[in-house]
């Protein structure tokens, strides 16, 4: 979705180019401020963004706040927060739906005066029942109601005259239609719930199918690009630019909806688990929200990345989460330091290796980088390896310390197992070795050493606490699940595991929030933004899936 990629969107737009239709693309990005923006968001947007981008457009910021339920200013500010983190900007062209709203409702007027739409009583019981089916039309008793019986009743609506549900605005338009949503749609209902911008001065609220057409043709948009459930509404929008006297007639495309594989992308979903402390908020580092996303440590490009890799189709699939996870440890692999961290320390103690002594090996800061350069790590008499690189009975194959055998110290000395001391539940407490201090970081000829493990100075090693994230779901197709179950019913309970105890190297304590590292041998980590002595594991070192 770069400016130089293309896809069926594009090939529309060429053709409008082509044909003189338009002149100067723009398009629109149409949130609606419940919520924080996910990775399926962010999918619509780079369409949107990145359409504008490519074709030297315009792309409007607009919040869809049509719907006066659950709206917040929290949540505007956040979503302008991320677009902003991906790159992108509106200049000064930013909206909201519900700045529309008078202007709709003059445009529900003229359609009144001009005999396209009438005032209904139906209760929501009846309307339902008389929708009809594919071979009965619907009935609709109010759609010959006198022009001027409608908008008095209409006024009235407005004027808070009616209790909710009372009545209705509807399109005249086909009650036999093939597709429901030209049955006479509902244009207008009435609501008495207080909209985060307008407050109380609307008691009657537009319905989606009617205000979105008319924002985006005030807004002059050439291109109104949105995802696959809006297909079937597509008659009903062009209908909606046709018959209301407005400025321009945009021209609406849908693409399909991103779909990941232990994810859900509903924000009634991520709602859920936040309003129910399943997670710890919006921007949890296991959630698919972008704040999320940016706080377990994934960067703009490798997200951009990943919506580039994936596509603009028109029919809907479902993508592999070990793509997005195989954006991030490529790009960190590339650009992120070197640092060594012990996440289950055990103590070594080199018996021929002098108490008081330092000395100082140098490791590379990331052989993919030599710009990076290298620092120097200190060892001493006591050092920390993992205790996952020692085993008392090892199985076949291990190449690790264990007893009598030899293992090579990254970047320092080979040391041999001698004495294991227990404690009185007989877990290892600390080993005894001895180095060949001839060797030094070289290797020996005499002898072959296969194994080589990481570890840090007990004395100059820092604390902290890790936190070993991985997926929220355990079930891959999260959007078609078992009867009688729900997503909550499928949550990993091992997706944030806590290491309490880590040892890091001195340096890192003093790690930027959102600061990134390979923790050798281990994974990709980043500082937290909020806890002030925590790491994050952004993704494992090697993942099992392999894009094409
Ligand atoms: P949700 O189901 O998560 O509440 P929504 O469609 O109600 O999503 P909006 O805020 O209305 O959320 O979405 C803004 C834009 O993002 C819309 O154009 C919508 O089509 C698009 N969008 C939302 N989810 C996805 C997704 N998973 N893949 C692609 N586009 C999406
Ligand atoms: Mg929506």
């Amino acid at each position: 979705m770069s400016e130089n990629t293309s896809n069926f969107i594009h090939d529309f737009i060429d053709e409008d180019l082509a044909s003189g239709k338009v002149e100067k693309i723009h398009t629109r990005f149409p949130p609606e401020p419940n919520g924080y923006l996910h990775i399926g968001h962010c999918k619509a947007l780079v369409i949107d963004f990145g359409t504008a981008k490519k074709y030297n457009g315009l792309c409007n910021l607009r919040m869809d706040d049509t719907n006066p339920a659950k709206e917040d200013t929290e949540f505007v500010d956040a979503i302008k927060e991320d677009i902003h983190w991906l790159g992108f900007d509106w200049d000064d062209r930013f909206y909201y739906g519900s700045d529309y709203f008078e202007k709709t409702y003059e445009l529900a007027e003229e359609l009144i005066r001009n005999g396209h739409a009438y005032v209904c009583e139906l209760t929501p019981e009846q309307f339902k029942e008389y929708r009809g089916d594919l071979t009965h039309p619907a009935i609709s008793p109010f759609r010959d109601r006198p022009m001027e019986e409608s908008l008095d009743l209409f006024r009235r609506m407005r004027a808070g005259e009616f209790p909710e549900g009372k009545y209705t605005l509807r399109a005249k338009i086909d009650l036999a239609s093939g597709n429901f949503n030209m049955r006479d749609p509902v244009l207008y209902r009435i609501r008495y719930i207080e909209h985060h911008r307008q407050g109380t001065k609307w008691c009657i609220f537009p319905m989606y199918d009617f205000a979105h057409p008319i924002q985006d043709a005030l807004e002059c948009i050439t291109h109104s690009l949105c995802s696959l459930e809006y297909e079937d509404h597509r008659p009903l929008y062009n209908w909606v630019v046709e018959h209301c006297d407005l400025p321009s007639t945009p021209r609406q495309i849908e693409f399909s909806r991103l779909n990941i594989t232990n994810t859900v992308l509903s924000k009634r979903y991520l709602r859920y688990l936040v309003e129910n402390n399943i997670v710890d908020g919006w921007d949890d580092p296991r959630m698919p929200t972008l704040c999320g996303l940016r706080r377990r440590g994934y960067t703009p490009e490798a997200i951009l990345d990943f919506i580039g890799r994936i596509g603009v189709a028109k029919a809907n699939s479902m993508v592999n989460i070990g793509l997005l996870e195989h954006c991030i440890r490529e790009e960190l692999n590339m650009k992120a330091q070197r640092r060594i961290a012990v996440l289950n320390p055990v103590k070594i103690i080199v018996d021929n290796y002098p108490a008081d002594k330092v000395e100082y090996f140098e490791v590379s800061n990331n052989p993919n980088d030599p710009e990076a350069g290298s620092r120097k790590v200190p060892f001493t008499r006591e050092i920390y390896i993992d205790a996952d690189d020692f085993s008392e009975n090892p199985p076949p194959k291990f190449f690790r310390l264990k007893p009598d055998s030899e293992v090579r110290l990254m970047g320092a000395y080979i040391i041999k197992c001698g004495e294991i001391v227990h404690d009185a539940e007989g877990n290892v407490t600390e080993i005894h070795c001895t180095a060949d201090l001839e060797t030094g970081a070289g290797t020996p000829t005499d002898r072959k050493v296969k194994g080589t493990i990481h570890w840090l100075s007990a004395e100059y090693a820092a604390d902290t606490e890790v936190i070993l994230y991985d997926r929220l779901f355990t079930e891959e197709n999260m959007n078609e699940l078992p009867e009688g179950k729900t997503y909550i019913d499928y949550l990993n309970p091992e997706s944030a595991v806590k290491c309490a105890n880590v040892k890091i190297e001195p340096a890192l304590a003093d790690a930027e929030p959102g600061e990134k590292f390979q923790f050798v041998r281990i994974g990709y980590f980043a500082k937290d933004t909020k806890n002030e002595n925590t790491f994050n594991r952004v993704v494992s070192l090697k993942g099992s899936y392999k894009p094409e």
